[in-house]
């Protein structure tokens, strides 16, 4: 299938009503090409109804490049995001364009999906914020949204947000030695990093029921952490899952 193609499945899964992650514009997703280029969700359409067309290519080291700037003022970034297209037929990218060329570019990730979670969002839009999410209370999300999520607090969406990810991306590498492939944005909403499609979809999902299971424990007297020698117990042995994987495919 080509890569647009499923994006644009990614995008109708992500958006479907019934699963409460994204509603009118809310949300984007994105594709790394083999070419230096990738994919994104054009500014002001659906991720449920989102078709080919509404696709914008845009050139990662152009993007990236505009992020060394200090500052850029909202009639730049209109017209940046215009420049950076590889062909000018194409829609105006997401603001959040610049977000995803960090995901793509520092986050390990080929295949991103950002949506507003209901469930995600009644925990990040709390007086908690995302500190719930700091310790694992089940071990399948361990498994699929990794050891721990990366976490910027709330941030103006576009230019500032992209840089705030920078950091937290960082610092994250720096912490872990491997990328996150959950990042939770107080009060907005996360994002998954995916080797795949299907990776994206199952991270946004597992996130998703986290939440919600979460949110029940709170009825009943709050979570009961999983104390830190188990998940580090799990995390390692999906490790050495992943290494004799890749040694039997050799
Ligand atoms: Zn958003």
């Amino acid at each position: 299938m080509a890569q647009t193609q499923e994006l644009v499945g990614l995008a109708r899964e992500l958006g479907n009503p019934a699963r409460e992650l994204a509603i009118l514009g809310e949300g984007n997703v994105s594709a790394r090409a083999e070419d230096g280029t990738f994919w994104v969700k054009a500014s002001g359409t659906s991720l449920g109804t989102l078709s080919e067309a509404d696709l914008s290519c845009v050139r990662l080291d152009a993007v990236l490049r505009l992020l060394e700037r200090d500052s850029l003022s909202e009639a730049e970034v209109e017209a940046e995001l215009a420049a950076v297209l590889t062909d000018p037929a194409h829609k105006k990218p997401s603001v959040e364009t610049f977000l995803h060329a960090l995901c793509l570019a520092h986050g390990g990730a080929r295949w991103v999906g950002h949506t507003h979670a209901v469930a995600v969002n009644q925990i990040l839009c709390s007086q908690l914020g995302a500190e719930p999410f700091r310790r694992h209370i089940f071990p399948d999300a361990v498994v699929v949204c990794g050891r721990a999520p990366a976490v910027v607090p709330y941030t103006d969406p576009g230019f500032a947000l992209a840089k705030a990810v920078r950091a937290e991306l960082k610092r994250y590498g720096d912490t872990y030695g491997v990328p996150p492939k959950l990042l939770l944005m107080e009060n907005h909403g996360p994002v998954a990093l995916g080797e795949s499609a299907r990776e994206v979809l199952n991270i946004t999902l597992m996130a998703d029921k986290w939440a919600r299971t979460l949110l029940g424990t709170y009825a009943l007297g709050g979570p009961r952490f999983l104390p830190e020698s188990e998940v580090a117990r799990i995390d390692s042995r999906l490790d050495e899952d992943y290494r004799r994987r890749r040694l039997v495919e050799r």
